[in-house]
């Protein structure tokens, strides 16, 4: 009866410490976990921005977002600060990883905007980037996510893109294909931090969980919140749509950590 017991203790433990944080996957558009033993709460940054740290069991855990444009093999550098402590580095190997090509075809707009296009993508370019680089204090239990929609999830994610066959920037996040009208409903509680109609990303919601973990909703047909709102795990923001530059109904959601986008895949539990 008690070894039974142990093992259905160890199971849990175990679940609870899988659910706490995302897995080691140090590659560019990745994860890494630095874990960090004691009790004091450390400060950690990454190229002078804060990562995030999460308590687990009797260790610190800190999760880093890794750059989409990190070289790789190669590391980046984590500084744990601890108070009344030196500060030490850790460093963070990064391993390859390939991503493949993708290109679409758009209206001829979206590759070549006029110049009040351009001014307009300039200023949304401010307000998008502040939101998704916004660092809030906040302590999370966990980066555990539910599926904003259900549907079909591309594996998109880092995609090197050609559009009209002019090369830009890599794809930051996830193409989730469902139909337009389709409720779109907050994987993790948070603040909404911007929403508005942008010119690539049509309209948009914006979440800030806290501790740099910002996520981003686009393309969507509605929107449902207001900035300044705090949404629960499944409160629904918004529909999916095909406004932007877009070839079809979707919903691109995007992960980011310590102002760099990461590939929700590895946070998604369902
Ligand atoms: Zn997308």
């Amino acid at each position: 009866m008690i070894p039974k017991l142990i093992f259905v203790m160890l199971a849990i433990l175990s679940t609870t410490a899988a659910l706490a944080s995302p897995a080691h996957s140090p590659w560019p558009g990745g994860i890494g976990i630095v874990h960090i033993p004691g009790d004091q709460r450390p400060s950690v940054t990454v190229d002078d921005q804060p990562a995030l740290v999460l308590r687990a069991g009797n260790e610190w855990i800190a999760v880093v977002g890794i750059p989409l444009g990190q070289t790789a093999p190669g590391a980046i550098t984590a500084t744990i600060s601890v108070p009344n402590q030196e500060s030490r580095q850790v460093e963070i190997e990064i391993r390859a990883h390939a991503y493949e090509e993708q290109r679409l075809s758009v209206d001829r707009k979206y590759v070549d905007p006029g110049q009040e296009e351009l001014e307009r993508i300039f200023v949304e370019r401010e307000i998008i980037d502040a939101a998704l680089g916004h660092w809030r204090e906040a302590s999370l239990a966990g980066l555990s996510l539910k599926a904003p929609v259900g549907g079909r999830r591309s594996s998109s994610f880092g995609r090197r893109r050609f559009f009209n066959d002019q090369p830009r920037s890599p794809h930051k996040g996830m193409d989730i294909t469902a139909n337009s009208g389709t409720p779109v409903s907050a994987p993790i509680s948070g603040v909404v931090t911007a929403t508005g109609n942008y010119f690539f990303n049509g309209n948009t919601v914006i979440i800030d969980h806290g501790q740099g973990f910002i996520s981003l909703y686009c393309h969507l047909s509605e929107i449902s919140v207001d900035e300044g709102e705090w949404v629960s795990t499944g409160t629904a923001i918004g529909k999916v749509g095909a406004t932007g530059r877009v070839t079809g109904a979707h919903l691109h959601f995007a992960t980011y950590l310590n102002g760099t986008a990461v590939d929700p895949a590895l946070l998604l539990t369902d």
